[in-house]
């Protein structure tokens, strides 16, 4: 069975990425190219795909009530993709979110809007090798209790700091004998010990060149724990991306983490 997907940020970085994995599928088809740039030009004829023409278009209500797909992929960014995620629940399609900066009240929100019960995937990181991290993080937690996060990326990115971030201090935090401050810090320079989320530090670094990176140090009595993960190109993100649309028919409601969908 052919599994019809409309990805919606299809000539973003990310979207561009998830249309040449979908014609690289046998089973995927692409239904639907939404975007807010390029409008009435052919997706594929962008990217050098030899795939029949894909026009792209601008609203993602309309498209879905004209191709009906199985399954839309949003890539947007962090200012639209609440809307674009109730449009989609709202046409009762299921649905793979990758756009970060979706935060718990936004959670709580999607799933008051998933009345009908579809199916939604979303994960602010669908590399492997980065939900390893975050795993790896949080065992080290278990053994020592003073941890700084520090995430770097491209310098195009607009939230910070990253979702992967949140998401290891959330997990580590579940671990973590917070110690007691040692010193009394003065931040000298504001920002200069990062921001805090559950009560750890983190630093982020934006750069041309970078993709996605990320380094938890652990500190201790005369050592570090470094754990690191480096996405160094878009293609990291798509073994996870097709996972997830395959793995939307054995769940439920929605499900937030890659790792709630691969056996840890
Ligand atoms: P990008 O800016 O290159 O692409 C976003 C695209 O969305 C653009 O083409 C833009 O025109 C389009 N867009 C904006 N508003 C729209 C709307 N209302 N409807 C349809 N299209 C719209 O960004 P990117 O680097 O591709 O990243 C996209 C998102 O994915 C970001 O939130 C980024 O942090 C996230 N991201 C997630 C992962 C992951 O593994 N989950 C990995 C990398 C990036």
């Amino acid at each position: 069975m052919v599994t019809e997907i409309v990805v919606s940020g299809a000539n973003g970085r990310m979207g561009q990425a998830v249309v040449e994995m979908i014609s690289e599928v046998d089973d995927f088809e692409l239904v639907g190219a939404v975007d807010r740039e390029d409008i009435g030009e052919d997706i594929h004829q962008i990217l050098g795909l030899d795939e029949e023409p894909m026009e792209i278009t601008e609203d993602l209500a309309t498209t879905l009530e004209q191709v009906k797909p199985d399954v839309v992929v949003d890539f947007t960014n962090p200012q639209v993709v609440m809307e674009q995620i109730k449009t989609v629940l709202d046409h009762q399609i299921d649905l793979v979110v990758g756009t970060t900066g979706i935060t718990e009240p936004d959670l709580a929100k999607i799933e008051g809007w998933n009345q009908k019960q579809n199916k939604v995937v979303i994960a602010p990181n669908f590399a492997i090798g980065a939900i390893l991290m975050m795993n790896f993080a949080q065992k080290a937690a278990e053994f020592m209790d003073d941890v700084e996060i520090i995430e770097l990326h491209h310098d195009n990115k607009l939230d910070a700091p990253s979702g992967t971030a949140i998401k290891t201090a959330e997990l580590i935090s579940q671990n973590l004998d917070k110690p007691e401050q040692k010193v009394a810090e003065v931040e000298e320079l504001e920002g200069a010990r990062g921001g805090e989320h559950d009560d750890i530090n983190i630093h982020s670094v934006r750069l041309p060149g970078l993709v996605a990176h990320q380094e938890v140090i652990f500190g201790g009595e005369g050592q570090t724990l470094s754990i690191k993960h480096d996405s160094i190109n878009r293609k990291s993100f798509m073994p996870g991306v097709e996972l997830a649309i395959r793995k939307l028919s054995e769940i439920e409601g929605v499900v937030y983490g890659l790792d709630n969908l691969i056996d840890l």
